[in-house]
């Protein structure tokens, strides 16, 4: 059997995979911290605003047949 590693607390990196670091958690070293922290700066993570509101009931109906391929 493998020993846990107390310095890793059982958690995986969420970019890499790799066991996370205490000192970086939830990521195993600062060059993934940054990859995240990039990915909410780039907007990757945002949630997409919602700009059809349809606020006079112009949506087209749904049901459009004609995707260019
Ligand atoms: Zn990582």
């Amino acid at each position: 059997m493998n020993a846990i590693d107390r310095k890793t607390s059982g958690a995986r990196c969420p970019i890499c995979g790799t066991a996370a670091e205490v000192a970086f958690r939830p990521f195993c070293s600062k060059r993934c911290a940054d990859i995240d922290l990039n990915r909410w700066l780039t907007g990757v993570y945002a949630v997409p605003v919602l700009e059809d509101e349809d606020e006079d009931g112009l949506r087209p109906a749904d049901g459009h047949p004609d995707e260019q391929a």
